[in-house]
């Protein structure tokens, strides 16, 4: 039986790992606190690590995983921002789930769109206080505005589809463009000029680090809203906050951070939020964030279960199945 040590679990994650660990030949040991170098000593004596979107797969502590024998880092995400593809390289395999559920992502997307641009978060708290007052509350018709849609892979393209729904035009940049998708693609500086909203969907890399920044919102329209289900740091978050403040960006919609990794997934309710700029962000009225939630629907956790286990038995069996990262 492969003995698994699982990172960064929340109770969601468990059951829906344990709704299927019966169906494979694996023994999970779930562990709450955060892959790091601090705490990768907890996988001695493990076949594979599950890690998760914020925990830490960098070159010492692939090295630590390396000398203990574990051949293999199984993500239970699709993005591999964290994890260092260079230093894993002939050492050990990184796996991931590429897709579980574009649907989630891309609804989330929508739904934090409508909730900005419609106030509903301002509504309920409103109402639930028997204000019935709209004043503050007006918004604007998604219907013929235009929205740039940045990485038209799968949740991208989803998110098109949902756009086509409300009757607004998309224009779309991907450095790889979908031939005969229908889908009107520009040049980014085109789509920063043209765009209503600009919904952000390519992963995170060396060259998509901080696109939306100081000098690339100079060339955007004045109050356009911005959405980032992606990876936070594709965003210059002080850069966003000036541009809140001097109202050059409308609104934000923001379900990553660029420093989510010490903050996401917690209850910090109780304490002194020592980041300054996520702060003020959320102080904004025209900034809405959620914490990493875009992806947490049943049907994913329940894809990203299925997948992951069979990740790690294709691997210990010694079969490709084109889920390895490279
Ligand atoms: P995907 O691989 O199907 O699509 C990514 C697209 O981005 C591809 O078409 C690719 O060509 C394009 N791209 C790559 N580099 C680019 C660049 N420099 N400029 C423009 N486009 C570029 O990925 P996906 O499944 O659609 O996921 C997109 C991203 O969503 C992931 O990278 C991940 O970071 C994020 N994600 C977030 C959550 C969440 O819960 N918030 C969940 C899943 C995925």
């Amino acid at each position: 039986m492969l003995k698994l040590a699982m990172f960064d679990t929340k109770p969601y994650d468990r059951a829906a790992f344990e709704a299927i660990q019966g169906d494979f030949d694996v023994d999970i040991k779930f562990f709450d606190a955060n892959l790091t170098e601090d705490t990768v000593s907890l996988a001695d004596g493990y076949d594979a690590v599950i890690p998760f979107v914020n925990d830490t797969v960098n070159d010492r502590v692939i090295d630590a995983l390396a000398s203990r024998n574990i051949k293999l880092v199984a993500l239970r995400c699709a993005g591999y921002n964290n994890v260092d593809l260079r230093a894993a390289k002939d050492k050990i395999t990184v796996m991931r789930v590429p897709a579980y559920s574009p649907y989630a992502v891309a609804e989330h997307a929508m739904a934090m769109l409508l909730t900005i641009i419609r106030r509903t978060h301002k509504a309920y708290i409103r109402t639930r206080d028997f204000n019935f007052s709209l004043s503050g509350m007006v918004g604007f018709d998604l219907h013929g505005k235009t929205v740039g849609v940045i990485g038209t892979g799968r949740i991208g393209r989803v998110f098109i589809d949902i756009c086509r729904g409300f009757g607004m035009r998309v224009i779309a940049y991907d450095v790889y463009p979908a031939k005969d998708s229908g889908i009107e693609y520009v040049s980014l500086n085109d789509l920063f000029r043209q765009s209503d909203i600009i919904s952000l969907h390519c992963p995170l890399t060396e060259d998509t680090h901080h696109l939306i920044n100081g000098y690339s919102m100079q060339y955007m329209k004045k109050g356009v809203v911005i959405v980032n289900t992606s990876r936070g740091a594709l965003i210059d978050a002080e850069a966003l906050l000036s541009g809140i403040k001097s109202r050059q960006i409308g609104a934000a919609c923001l379900d990553v951070y660029e420093e989510e990794g010490d903050v996401f997934f917690e209850d910090f309710s109780g304490h002194i939020m020592e980041d300054d700029t996520l702060a003020r962000l959320i102080s904004m009225p025209n900034v809405l964030v959620t914490s990493h939630q875009a992806f947490l629907t049943q049907e994913a956790l329940a894809n990203i279960a299925q997948t992951t286990l069979q990740n790690v038995t294709d691997f210990f069996a010694g079969k490709t199945n084109g889920n390895e990262v490279r």
